[in-house]
């Protein structure tokens, strides 16, 4: 590790590596560094994801950042570059309050190019014949407020991809092209310094022009001096921002995924339904209640099982570092969410949980939609609430504009974006409804 940087990027999950990548491409001679406190990159909470993609959002910027991400990563397949993508769709399941709150957003999506079918409840239950959608007098439906299935829409352009093979491509091709990486390595906090240093003790001083002078490693004396520091830290982004004064609006929850094997035929066949994609298998179903969801993983025969975890669930500020202290807990899923999923599709009696795991969304409290942004020589991305990966392609070209002080981006496919929609300063963005 040299001991100056053109560019220092803090973290090394999609965020961090895709930025990288952006970068390095577009600002060739760039001596840039991309510092990680793990052993390698994507393990933190990338390699922890759904890594479910989708363009069906309710907001514009969510659907066009998301949609070309989507057409980079399908170009990447394309290509001869396999970051395991497979296309099998977003069913939301609504009762009829769902479907009619939706229409402005499907019309958003038309506009944008978003692609989208509705399935009356008579389709569904022809696709999918074991499901309930009427609960009728059900004194324990009513108890759990589980809302009927009126229909459906379904997002064909949607599927789920690898998160390491992906940011496996974004770091090889970083590294390619002159980029290097500093795993094991703990950011302690940005240090600030005067633009123009006078050699006086305690600067910088109120009336003193300021930046970020680079960053300080745990266990490493002196500063590790940068020209512009990204910081790409997820869940983790406030223990850096908020000692120098800077805000990001980030709340880390802890949010768990539980994957289920079928034991009978029942679910069995529910994972292999066709008439949805080319691949025969089940969508991505998210129900009407309590955003209880399951999607299909082909290779494995199972079924991943979460739900939005809204009801009761903290925020942490200042998460802890070691992302193992955070612990699935089965007995939120056999009494929280199977409760619901099996209302819907009782074939998931036959299900048992074979493996367990959690991880931290960070969340932008304030509409659910990333935010990268420019203060001085300090750029930050995240806040992605719980969609990273599916817009990280994105966000990473937002980040290169920003250093390059440009007003617009092209992202894949040459749609352009204005680079302030997504900071507070000029931010302008609808509030993201389907955070799931
Ligand atoms: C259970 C679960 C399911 C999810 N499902 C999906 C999904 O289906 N689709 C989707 O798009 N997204 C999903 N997400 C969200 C997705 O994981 C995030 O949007 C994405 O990983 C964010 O990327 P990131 O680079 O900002 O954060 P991270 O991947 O967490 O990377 C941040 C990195 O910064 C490092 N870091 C932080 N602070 C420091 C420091 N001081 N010094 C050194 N290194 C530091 C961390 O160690 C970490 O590696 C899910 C998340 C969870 C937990």
């Amino acid at each position: 590790m040299a001991s100056r940087y053109d560019i220092v990027v803090v973290g090394a999950g999609i965020m961090g590596v895709a930025s990288a990548y952006h970068l390095q491409k577009n600002n060739p001679g760039k001596r840039i560094l991309v510092v990680e406190r793990y052993g390698a990159a994507a393990q933190g909470n990338t390699g922890r994801s759904n890594a479910l993609f989708r363009n069906t959002f309710t907001s514009s910027d969510n659907q066009v950042l998301a949609n070309a991400s989507i057409d980079f990563f399908q170009h990447l397949q394309e290509t001869g570059v396999d970051v395991g993508l497979q296309k099998f769709g977003y069913l939301w399941m609504m009762d009829g309050d769902q479907l009619s709150r939706s229409g402005g957003f499907l019309k958003r999506m038309e506009a944008n190019g978003v692609e989208t079918r509705q399935y009356s409840k008579d389709e569904l239950k022809r696709l999918l014949p074991g499901m309930v959608t009427d609960f009728g007098a059900d004194e324990e439906a009513e108890l759990m407020s589980l809302r009927p299935v009126e229909g459906a829409i379904f997002g064909p352009k949607c599927g789920a991809l690898d998160p390491d093979k992906l940011v496996r491509f974004y770091a090889e091709e970083f590294v390619k092209g002159g980029g290097s990486f500093a795993y094991n390595t703990d950011v302690e906090s940005l240090v600030v310094g005067p633009s123009k240093r006078l050699g006086i003790e305690g600067e910088p001083f109120a009336w003193q022009d300021y930046e970020i002078e680079g960053i300080s490693i745990r266990g490493r004396p002196g500063v590790l001096q940068a020209e512009t520091v990204v910081v790409a830290g997820g869940a983790w982004t406030n223990e850096l921002l908020e000692p120098v004064g800077f805000e990001a609006h980030v709340k880390a929850k802890k949010r768990q995924l539980f994957s289920v094997q079928p034991t009978g035929p029942k679910l069995r066949s529910l994972v292999h339904a066709e008439g949805f994609s080319e691949m025969g298998v089940v969508p991505m179903v998210i129900l009407p209640t309590a955003g209880a969801y399951f999607r299909p993983v082909r290779d494995e025969e199972c079924l991943w099982v979460g739900c939005e975890d809204e009801v009761n669930r903290a925020f942490i500020d200042r998460p802890d570092h070691d992302i193992e202290s955070y612990l699935p807990e089965k007995g939120y899923y056999e009494r929280g969410i199977l409760p619901i999923v099996a209302s819907y599709f009782p074939e998931f009696r036959e299900a048992v949980v074979k493996a367990m795991w959690a991880g931290l969304y960070a969340y932008n409290t304030i509409d659910n939609i990333p935010f990268a942004f420019r203060k001085r020589n300090l750029i930050v991305v995240g806040g992605d609430s719980g969609s990273g990966i599916m817009k990280g392609d994105s966000l990473g070209r937002v980040v290169d504009a920003l250093y390059r002080d440009e007003e617009e981006t092209s992202l894949h496919g040459g749609t352009r974006y204005r680079t302030s929609k997504l900071g507070f300063d000029r931010r302008d963005v609808e509030r993201e409804e389907w955070v799931i």
